[in-house]
């Protein structure tokens, strides 16, 4: 498959066009033009480098990729040693941030509801990136924490009262703890998100809404890995995902 035709396929599967973004959504670093092999990870780091070029890929999709708004442009250091290890290799980086959190099929939100059994009612917050619904039985906030606990893999941050009954919840992947006063004037009774700030934990015992600190990198692995799989099914590309944990 050629570069070209793999980033408008993704772009217009996830209405890239739709969102304004804090970074470049597609290609942002180039490669060869056949696409053979996709590897597939949350965020580009060195080592989802090392890894995805030892394995061959011509291309390497992501949730985090570079070129950050606000953050210094200049190619030098750590920035300059990854860029330069793709163009070295030939291998392109697409990445695909809020589009990437917010599909309906194959974003991070409708993702984790998937794997968790949750049942989405509607969105809010910018951009209608997070989602409200309901559990699909009435769990206690402990149960709620266990199951999290067990399906990613990583032990939640949980303020609350473990006994309080939980069946309305929002969530939203990744650092979405600015929503958390949206959350709450919903009337759900809890929201689930990758990371947490101080001040939520007041939120959380002042208004009686449970706050669950799932991960940052836990709640943003499936999107990804969905795209990945929905390419191979589509197109018959070999795609890997590599799995690099992060305690965040
Ligand atoms: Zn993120």
């Amino acid at each position: 498959m050629q570069l070209k035709d793999l980033e408008d396929y993704i772009g217009s599967l996830l209405e890239v066009d739709r969102f304004r973004d804090y970074c470049p959504n597609g290609v942002q670093v180039e490669g060869r033009d056949e696409v053979r092999r996709i590897a597939t990870g949350v965020s580009a780091s060195q080592l989802l480098l090392d890894q995805a070029t030892a394995w061959g890929a011509d291309a390497i999709i992501v949730h985090h990729g570079y070129f950050w708004r606000g953050e210094d442009a200049a190619l030098t250091g750590i920035k300059k040693r990854r860029v330069a290890h793709l163009l070295n290799h030939d291998v392109s980086l697409l990445a695909y941030h809020l589009p990437l959190d917010a599909h309906a099929e194959f974003g991070n939100n409708a993702q984790l509801a998937k794997l968790l059994g949750w049942q989405e009612q509607g969105r809010f917050g910018e951009q209608d990136v997070a989602c409200f619904g309901e559990l699909i039985q009435q769990q206690t906030l402990s149960e709620l924490a266990d199951g999290l606990a067990q399906k990613l893999e990583r032990v939640p941050l949980v303020i609350g009262d473990l006994a309080a009954s939980v069946k309305k919840i929002a969530w939203c992947s990744g650092a979405a703890q600015g929503y958390f006063d949206q959350a709450i004037r919903l009337g759900v009774d809890a929201f689930v998100t990758g990371e947490i700030s101080e001040q939520n934990v007041h939120l959380a015992q002042e208004s009686g809404v449970a706050f669950i600190s799932a991960g940052h990198h836990a709640t943003e692995r499936y999107g990804v890995m969905a795209l990945g799989r929905h390419l191979s099914a589509e197109f018959g590309i070999e795609v890997q995902n590599f799995e690099l944990n992060n305690p965040v």
